[in-house]
């Protein structure tokens, strides 16, 4: 049985960029039901071998069929929010180091380069889904989105997974309405860069 991480900050931390009621009906809703539907579905299996959740993503063919397409979804929404969460921090602390400032230079141009083109996918992302930034598993940094609850160690297990965007309306909706744009020009005040460069290292 998966359990709910602690919200590493209070519901109003990253305001004024992401309202303290959506992140409250986010974490305490949304990202619930992902994990209830979750342990609910791996109920039906108790003999999977899934002794972590990247595990099991990793390699969903080890998934009966009649569950699999729900612990996909629900492990993948279980998995993706719970990065999302860290992958965040209040406005005062979203600060890029010099190191990361170099990454970005040398893989994508420019920071600006690359929140250009990270914000166009998110833009490009028909319905519902993510927008990632990724080291593949041949050390190469690459931008790309994946639909609904997917994430990219579901294709390339091994994929590490520097920082995501949650694009589905649930997150933006109450502030931004149908503005997906606005809210990710707005997202980029309250990175946690800290994390991204953790997770590059
Ligand atoms: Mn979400």
């Amino acid at each position: 049985m998966f359990s709910l991480p602690t919200l590493p900050y209070s519901f109003d931390a990253l305001e004024p960029y992401i309202d303290a009621q959506t992140m409250e009906i986010h974490y305490t809703k949304h990202h619930q039901a992902y994990l209830d539907k979750l342990n609910l579905a791996l109920k039906q299996v108790p003999d999977l071998k899934n002794d972590s959740i990247e595990g099991l993503l990793s390699d969903l063919s080890q998934v009966p069929e009649d569950v699999r397409t729900t612990v996909r979804n629900n492990g993948g929404g279980y998995y993706n929010h719970m990065l999302f969460w860290n992958m965040m921090t209040a406005p005062e602390q979203s600060k890029m180091s010099k190191e990361l400032v170099d990454l970005f230079n040398v893989s994508f141009g420019s920071v600006d380069e690359f929140k250009k083109k990270f914000a166009a996918e998110a833009t490009a992302r028909f319905g519902s889904g993510w927008v990632w930034l990724v080291k593949d598993p041949g050390d190469r940094y690459a931008i790309l989105s994946t639909p609904n609850q997917d994430s990219p160690i579901m294709d390339t297990p091994g994929t590490r997974l520097l920082l995501g965007l949650d694009v589905w309306e649930h997150a933006y909706y109450l502030k931004y309405q149908n503005r997906r744009p606005d809210y990710v020009d707005s997202w980029w005040n309250v990175v946690n860069w800290e994390e991204v460069e953790r997770r590059a290292e």
